[in-house]
């Protein structure tokens, strides 16, 4: 009896298996649904059969070209290999990564997929592919293809020289797809056509003053003295800057930024892309150096490994331009232990790769322990929220509802003054007038950060702060702005708009590291210094992996310059080292 009730039960789960699969695991169709991605939204279609998923297409015109774009255009095919939307986001594209992700998931839910079971059944990737070992042969290697590498690239490839360009990311850019603001540059065609008086001592000073004057001098007269030329040259390549505008720490109008008024670094990437793209450069993306071959002291070559390769790259000459170290904790904790578990702004490539291989070939190191923080930067999502917004008008306050600084002084000012409220954090505060008139307010609002009320003192409540003292601190604000006079803490900028049209708008704000001042020792010829004082043959850097440009404390415009200027440096010299 009791054999035959398991024969019957054996039979009964055989059945139900069965029925299961002829069931299949989708309903066969195209199933589409979007999400919020970064910039706007983002549409999924999902093709499937009775058994799998067939095809992924997605659609993001919105995201970033050089990162959300990235997973727009790899996520497809990654979730269609591993057969489950569950994928690994695309590193420095979260936010679009995860809005693909939903978007499948969604579109997946509604063809009938177990979701679970998706995951449990996940294929295999291939990710541990056997790399094969290959040797190149050339005569320079660009380590790093952010604005740096990318500019001195374009001048190798017009010289006419043999080089590769390697990228560890999957995408080109780097923290200067970050540079929300211009080049500055002195004596330009630009600022002589609008009437602009400068100087290239004016802006050497500037940045001595700017850096508490332990920068480099003979570094900061090479950047402000070639500024123009460097200018002329971006012109050359079609990424003309010709709108100049103010900015912190600057004796004049100095800030070089493309016509539209958009994001310096975007557009120069974009540029340099595009540039690089004409002369047939290909990047070697996905190809990470991992250290420098040094032979009877000189630089002989760069070992390098990629998913499916470990490089033996053999050349004369390598020029670093591999960026700074502000998304690497445990280097940044190594020389700023203060700033353990402080956010990042930066892109996820800045691990500092560059100085610790120039430091195992010598290489002497200057500022190293000179980080800028960047006084508003929504910490669940690292974004910055821009300068812009303090100088059209907003204010800070505290959890207390008051405010407690100038808001516009100078970075390292704000930031240690947010350290010292209760909670170590602030809010930024503004208005629909402000919104309506920042695009970069929209960003994020569409991405969650804002918390908004149609009254300041419903705006309170949901902060949690006292409505009174708020409604009193805005109207305390509203009264400086009227009479031009802010006699609280002295701020004279961005008081054109009051704070008084509704909706009011909040964004919880804190520190976040956005640049690594120090780094690598160079001369004014971009030779990297070694820890004696002497140049180490063939070894060249340019842009935030050196340190002795931006000393203490670097002002806005002058990472788009140091990029340009010594990255173009940095190839003229390794052009003439090769030819020696
Ligand atoms: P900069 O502003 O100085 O040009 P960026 O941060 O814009 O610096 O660019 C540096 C680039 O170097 C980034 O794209 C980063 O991913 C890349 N990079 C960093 N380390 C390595 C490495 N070890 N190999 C290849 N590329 C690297």
């Amino acid at each position: 009896m009791k054999k035959l009730f398991s024969l019957i039960l054996a039979l009964a789960l055989m059945l139900s298996c069965v029925t299961a699969l002829s069931e299949g695991v989708f309903t066969p169709g195209t199933y589409e649904a979007e999400a919020q991605g970064f910039g706007g939204m983002v549409q999924v279609a999902v093709t499937v059969s009775e058994s799998e998923i067939t095809a992924v297409s997605i659609e993001g015109a919105q995201e970033t070209p050089a990162l959300g774009g990235v997973a727009v255009s790899t996520l497809g095919d990654a979730i269609e290999k591993a057969q489950t939307p569950n994928v690994d986001c695309v590193s420095g594209a979260t936010v679009t990564s995860n809005a693909i992700i939903a978007a499948a998931t969604e579109a997946l839910q509604a063809a009938g997929a177990d979701i679970a079971q998706l995951d449990a059944n996940r294929r295999d990737t291939g990710a541990e592919a056997v790399r094969e070992d290959k040797t190149i042969d050339t005569e320079i290697v660009i380590i790093g293809a952010g604005g740096a590498g990318m500019a001195a690239a374009i001048m190798v490839q017009q010289a006419g020289k043999d080089f590769v360009i390697l990228e560890k990311m999957p995408y080109v850019g780097g923290n200067t797809t970050k540079a929300t603001g211009g080049m500055n540059a002195a004596e330009t065609h630009y600022q002589k056509e609008q009437g602009i008086e400068d100087s290239v001592e004016l802006f050497a000073a500037d940045t001595m003053k700017g850096g508490h004057n332990i920068n480099d001098p003979a570094l900061v007269q090479t950047l402000a003295e070639q500024s123009a030329g460097a200018i002329d040259w971006l012109d050359t390549i079609g990424a003309d800057l010709p709108k100049i505008s103010f900015s912190g720490g600057a004796s004049t109008n100095r800030i070089h930024a493309p016509a539209d008024g958009s994001a310096a670094g975007n557009y120069l990437v974009d540029k340099f892309s595009a540039k690089l793209a004409e002369l047939g450069v290909e990047i070697m993306l996905n190809t990470k150096a991992t250290e420098l071959i040094m032979q009877d002291g000189k630089i002989a070559g760069v070992k390098a490994e990629s998913p499916d390769a470990n490089y033996t790259i053999n050349c004369k000459a390598v020029i670093l331009a591999t960026g700074g170290f502000g998304a690497n904790e445990d280097m940044y904790t190594q020389y700023r232990p203060d700033l353990k578990g402080t956010v990042t702004t930066n892109a996820p490539g800045a691990t500092g790769d560059g100085i610790v291989m120039a430091q195992a070939v010598g290489a002497a190191l200057v500022d190293i322990e000179q980080i800028q923080l960047h006084p508003t930067v929504e910490q669940t999502t690292s974004m910055l929220i821009t300068e812009s917004v303090r100088g059209d008008g907003a204010i800070l306050v505290n959890q207390a509802g008051k405010r407690f600084t100038n808001e516009l002084l100078t970075r390292d000012a704000v930031s240690a003054a947010e350290l010292a409220q209760e909670g170590q954090y602030a809010y930024i505060l503004f208005d629909q007038h402000l919104r309506d008139n920042l695009k970069a307010i929209e960003k994020y609002v569409t991405n969650g950060l804002t918390v908004q009320d149609d009254t300041i003192e419903g705006l309170a409540s949901k902060l949690n702060i006292g409505p009174a003292t708020l409604a009193q601190t805005l109207n305390e604000w509203n009264e400086a702005v009227k009479n031009q006079n802010d006699a609280a803490f002295g701020r004279t900028t961005g008081m054109e708009n009051d704070l008084t049209t509704p909706p009011y708008y909040a964004i919880q704000i804190a520190p976040g590291i956005h640049h690594t001042m120090g780094g690598v020792k160079i001369d004014t010829s971009a030779e990297v210094i070694s820890t004696e004082g002497a140049a180490i043959p063939g070894l060249f850097a340019a842009g935030e992996v050196t340190g002795g440009v931006h000393g203490g404390n670097r002002l806005g415009g002058n990472a788009v310059a140091d990029i340009v200027i010594f990255g173009r440096i940095a190839a003229e010299s390794a052009i003439e080292y090769c030819e020696k």
